[in-house]
C-alpha cells in the first residue's frame, strides 16, 4: 500500500454511543492514544472517535486490541448511525429525552434487512442540533411531544424529510418507526437511500400504510 493510501487509513472507537465517554473511556483512550500515536484523533460526525493515518500492521493490532466484536446475526436488521443530543437530560432547552430514546431505536430489531444505510437525527428541541430534517429518520421533540420526519439526507441530493407524525410520546414514536422502517425494508430496492425511496413512493402512501 502507498503512503497516499496508509494515510486514509482508520478505525472508529466502538462504546462511544451517541458521544458519550465516561472517565474510564478517556483513560483507556489516552492510553491506547499513547501507544499508537496515531497522526490524526477525529470526533466524527457520526459522534464516533477515529484514529487516522495509522500503517496498516498498527491498524490490525488495534483493532485487535480494541477488541471489535464480529457483526451479530441480523445486524443489517438494525439501525447503527445513531445521533442524539443531549436532550431534556442535560440541556436547558431540551423537550424530549434524546438520549432515552436512541437507546430505544438502538434495541429495534426489524423484519428483514435495511435496504442501505439509515441514518438516525434524534434532537430534543426544534433547534435541532442532531439535523434531523436531513436524517433518513428525525425526531425532533415539542411542547406535546416528538415530531417524527422520515426521506429526509444532507448527501449529494439533498432532501428536506417528510413529517410522517406529530405530537407522539417515546412509546408511538418509537412503534411507529419501527412500522415505517419495516415498510421501507419491503418496499424499497436494494440500495435505495430512503429520500429516493420517498420520492417514488410518497407520503401520503406512506401514511396511509402505517398510520391508523
Ligand atoms: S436540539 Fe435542543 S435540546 Fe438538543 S442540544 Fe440542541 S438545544 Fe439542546
Amino acid at each position: 500500500m502507498s503512503d497516499s493510501q496508509n494515510h486514509k487509513t482508520y478505525t472508529t472507537i466502538p462504546g462511544t454511543q451517541f458521544g458519550r465517554l465516561t472517565a474510564e473511556d478517556l483513560k483507556r483512550l489516552v492510553t491506547i492514544a499513547d501507544r499508537y500515536a496515531p497522526p490524526l484523533i477525529k470526533i466524527t460526525g457520526g459522534q464516533r472517535l477515529s484514529f487516522l493515518g495509522l500503517a496498516p500492521e498498527k491498524l490490525d493490532a488495534l483493532k485487535k486490541e480494541l477488541n471489535i466484536p464480529a457483526k451479530p446475526p441480523h445486524s443489517r436488521n438494525r439501525l447503527h448511525n445513531i445521533q442524539a443530543c443531549p436532550g431534556s437530560q442535560w440541556c436547558k432547552y431540551g423537550a424530549g429525552d434524546s438520549l432515552a430514546m436512541g437507546e430505544a431505536l438502538d434495541k429495534l430489531v426489524l423484519d428483514r434487512p435495511l435496504p442501505y444505510k439509515v441514518k438516525v437525527g434524534i434532537s430534543g428541541c426544534r433547534m435541532c442540533c442532531c439535523e434531523s430534517w436531513v436524517r433518513d429518520v428525525g425526531l425532533v421533540a415539542q411542547k406535546k411531544g416528538w415530531c417524527f420526519i422520515f426521506g429526509g439526507n444532507a448527501g449529494g441530493r439533498p432532501r428536506i424529510g417528510d413529517v410522517v407524525a406529530e405530537n407522539l410520546s417515546d412509546n408511538e414514536a418509537v412503534a411507529l418507526i419501527e412500522k415505517c422502517l419495516n415498510l421501507y425494508t419491503e418496499k424499497a430496492a436494494p440500495k435505495s437511500r430512503s429520500a429516493r425511496f420517498m420520492e417514488k413512493f410518497g407520503i401520503d402512501a406512506l401514511k396511509e400504510s402505517i398510520l391508523g
